[in-house]
C-alpha cells in the first residue's frame, strides 16, 4: 500500500540504476524505514510499454515513449552542427536501466584511479570488490568478475548473428585483437559485450534489486510521485515535497534524504532547493541556501556515430523488416525467449586507441548486425530497419574533454531544465573523433569483411577529406546517453558538489548517489558505475548511521 505522506528514516529520490540498489541495501537489515519516491510508473504496470521494457530489443520502442521516458531535448549545439539532441532518460522503476541498451561495462581501472584521486575511497582497489559483489556473472568468478551477487550478467555468447565473427576477425586484421572480456584484465580489443539480460528478459535494477526488496515491510516505494524540492530546516535536509495525483505532499526524513534522480534531474532538484549557482537561482527568485557554481556544471557525455554499409549477405534487416520475419522473430521470442528480440541492439563491440602512444583506449566500438540511423524524432524505430541487407559499425569517445551544463529554465519544478552538451568543443575531441571514424573504414576494408560489403551508404564514398568527415560527424553524431558529473563528488569543496561520501557540501542530511555524482566520466557505458554508486553509497550511509 502506498503511504503518500508521513515520516521515514531515509528518503531516496528516484528508483533508477543507483536508487534501486540503495533501496535494496538500506532496507536489508530491517533497522531502517526506507521510502523511495519515483516520478515514473512501475515497470510491471499493465500496459504495452512494460512488455517492451522486458523484451531486450523493445529498446527501440521506448526511445520516444513519454510514458517511460523524460524525453529531454538539448539546446541546439554548435558542435553538432546546431542540432538539438534527443536525450532519453528512464522515467519508470529501474530508471534508465529499464530503457537502456543493456551493455555491461565497468570502465577502465585507470578511470577509477582518477576517481580515487578526486574523491578518495573510489579508486580501483576500493571499487573492484564492490563490482565483484554486485555481479552474478555467467562467465564465472575470477580476479575481476564475481558470482553470487544480485545482478545476473549474461556472457552473451549464444545466438549471436554469424556476421559478428567476421567483424571480430576483421578487427583483428586491422590490429585490434579479440578480447573475451572487456571487464577483465584488459579493456582493449574487439569482441562481444556482456549484457544485463537474464532468461531473455532485461535485467534492470528494478528487476534485480528493487522488486525482491519490495517484499520487506520497512521499504515503501511510491510511484508517480515527482519530488519538487528538498525541505530544509536551516541547513539540514529534513524531507521532501512531492506531487502525487495532483496533490502536493511532504514526507519527512528522520535521518537523510538521498538524491538518485540522475544527471539531469538531480542538479535540477538541488537548484530548486536553493543549492546551485547563486546568481542563476536569484534570477528565478529562488532563495540561495548554498551558492555552488558546480551544480549543473561539468556535464560530461559520450558522443557517437554509425557508419553503415549495404551488404552482399543477409543481416538482421532481412528478418526484422518483412511482416513474415516479424511474425517469426515474435513467435521465437514468445515461445523460446531467444532470437534477435532477446538481444541488445549491440551485437559486437570493442575498445581501441586512436594513437599508439595513448596508455588506454579512448574509443568504444559498437557493431550492429542490422542498419538504421541513430534514431532522431520522426524517424523509423529500431524494429523497422533498412529495406536491404545492411549493417552498421559505430563508435563513441571514451574520455572527451568537452564539458557542458544543465541549467534551470524556470522555478517551476515541472519545467524541463536546459541541457547543453557542448559536444566536440575542444580540438582534441575533434582530432580523436576524426582518427576514430577513419578506423571504422579500416575495419570494413579488411579481408574478412570487404567481400561481404556491397557499398558504403553513410556517410558514403564522397565523404573522404578530413573536412568532410568532420562535417559529417558533427552533423550525424549524437549522445550515446551517458550524461554524468553534474553534481560531482570531490574532496575539494571548491570544485565539487558533494564529498566522497556523497554528502552535499554546505548542508547536512543530504547526499547524492547516481551518475551526477561521478567525479568524471569513465570509458564505457554508465549503468555499471551508476549501480556502483548505489552499492558503495549504501555502505557509506549504513556505516555513518552506525557511527
Ligand atoms: C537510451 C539509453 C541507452 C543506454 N544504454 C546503456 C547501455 O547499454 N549500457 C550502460 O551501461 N548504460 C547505458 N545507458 C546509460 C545508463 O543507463 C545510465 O547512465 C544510468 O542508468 C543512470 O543511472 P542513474 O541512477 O544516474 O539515473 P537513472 O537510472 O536515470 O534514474 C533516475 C530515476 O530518478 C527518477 N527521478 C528523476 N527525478 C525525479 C524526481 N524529481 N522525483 C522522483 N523521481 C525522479 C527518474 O524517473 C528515474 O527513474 C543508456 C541510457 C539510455 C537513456
Amino acid at each position: 500500500m502506498d503511504q503518500t505522506a508521513g515520516e521515514t528514516d531515509f528518503i531516496i529520490v528516484g528508483a533508477g540504476s543507483a536508487g534501486c540498489v540503495l533501496a535494496n541495501r538500506l532496507s536489508e537489515n530491517g533497522r531502517h524505514r526506507v521510502s523511495v519516491l519515483e516520478a515514473g510508473d512501475s515497470d510491471l504496470a499493465p500496459r504495452l510499454a512494460s512488455f517492451f521494457v522486458q523484451m531486450p530489443l523493445g529498446y527501440g520502442k521506448l526511445f520516444y515513449d513519454p510514458k517511460v521516458n523524460w524525453m529531454y531535448k538539448a539546446e541546439p549545439d554548435p558542435g553538432l552542427a546546431g542540432q538539438a539532441d534527443h536525450i532519453p532518460r528512464g522515467k519508470i522503476l529501474g530508471g534508465s536501466s529499464s530503457i537502456n541498451a543493456m551493455v555491461w561495462i565497468r570502465g577502465h581501472r585507470a578511470d577509477y584511479d582518477e576517481w580515487g584521486q578526486a574523491a578518495p575511497g573510489w579508486g580501483w582497489d576500493a571499487v573492484l570488490p564492490a563490482f565483484r559483489a554486485i555481479e552474478d556473472n555467467e562467465a564465472g568468478a575470477d580476479d575481476w568478475r564475481g558470482t553470487g551477487g544480485p545482478l545476473f550478467i549474461s556472457e552473451n555468447r549464444k545466438g549471436l548473428h554469424w556476421i559478428v565473427q567476421d567483424y571480430i576477425k576483421a578487427a583483428g586484421e586491422a590490429g585490434l585483437p579479440f578480447n573475451r572480456d572487456f571487464n577483465g584484465a584488459e579493456q582493449e580489443g574487439a569482441g562481444v559485450y556482456q549484457m544485463t539480460i537474464k532468461g531473455g528478459r532485461r535485467n534492470s535494477t528494478a528487476r534485480a534489486f528493487l522488486h525482491p526488496a519490495m517484499k520487506r515491510k520497512n521499504l515503501n516505494v511510491i510511484t508517480r510521485a515527482q519530488v519538487t524540492r528538498v525541505v530544509m530546516e536551516g541547513r539540514r535536509a529534513v524531507g521532501v515535497e512531492y506531487l502525487k495525483d495532483g496533490q502536493r505532499l511532504v514526507m519527512k526524513a528522520r535521518r537523510e534524504v538521498i538524491l538518485s534522480g540522475g544527471a539531469i534531474n538531480t542538479p535540477q532538484l538541488l537548484m530548486l532547493s536553493g543549492i546551485g549557482p547563486g546568481s542563476d537561482l536569484q534570477d528565478f527568485g529562488i532563495p540561495v541556501l548554498v551558492d555552488n557554481p558546480n551544480v549543473g556544471s561539468h556535464y560530461s557525455d559520450h558522443h557517437g556515430i554509425n557508419y553503415t554499409w549495404e551488404m552482399n549477405v543477409p543481416t538482421y534487416n532481412d528478418i526484422l523488416r518483412p511482416w513474415w520475419g516479424k511474425l517469426f522473430v515474435g513467435a521465437q521470442y514468445l515461445l523460446t525467449r531467444s532470437g534477435p528480440l532477446a538481444k541488445s541492439i549491440n551485437h559486437g563491440g570493442g575498445f581501441f586507441r586512436t594513437r599508439p602512444d595513448l596508455e588506454r583506449p579512448n574509443m568504444q566500438l559498437y557493431m550492429q548486425a542490422f542498419s538504421t540511423l541513430i534514431p532522431r524524432p520522426g524517424e523509423r524505430p529500431l524494429l523497422t530497419p533498412d529495406p536491404f541487407s545492411g549493417l552498421s559499425l559505430g563508435l563513441s569517445n571514451c574520455r572527451p574533454s568537452s564539458r557542458g551544463w544543465v541549467k534551470l529554465t524556470s522555478p517551476d519544478p515541472l519545467a524541463p531544465p536546459s541541457i547543453t552538451a557542448n559536444a566536440f568543443s575542444t580540438d582534441e575531441d575533434v582530432e580523436e573523433m576524426l582518427a576514430a571514424v577513419k578506423f571504422l573504414r579500416t575495419i570494413a576494408a579488411q579481408p574478412s569483411f570487404a567481400p561481404l560489403v556491397k557499398r558504403e551508404l553513410r556517410p558514403g564514398p564522397d565523404v573522404v577529406s578530413d573536412e568532410a568527415m568532420i562535417a559529417d560527424f558533427r552533423q550525424r553524431s549524437g549522445t550515446v546517453y551517458h550524461s554524468s558529473c553534474t553534481a560531482r563528488m570531490g574532496a575539494d569543496a571548491a570544485t565539487s558538489v558533494c564529498d566522497p561520501r556523497g554528502r552535499v557540501h554546505g548542508v547536512e542530511g543530504l547526499r547524492v548517489f547516481d551518475a551526477s555524482a561521478f567525479p568524471n566520466l569513465i570509458a564505457g557505458n554508465t549503468n555499471a558505475p551508476s549501480i556502483l554508486m548505489g552499492w558503495r553509497g549504501a555502505d557509506m550511509v549504513l556505516a555513518d548511521a552506525r557511527a
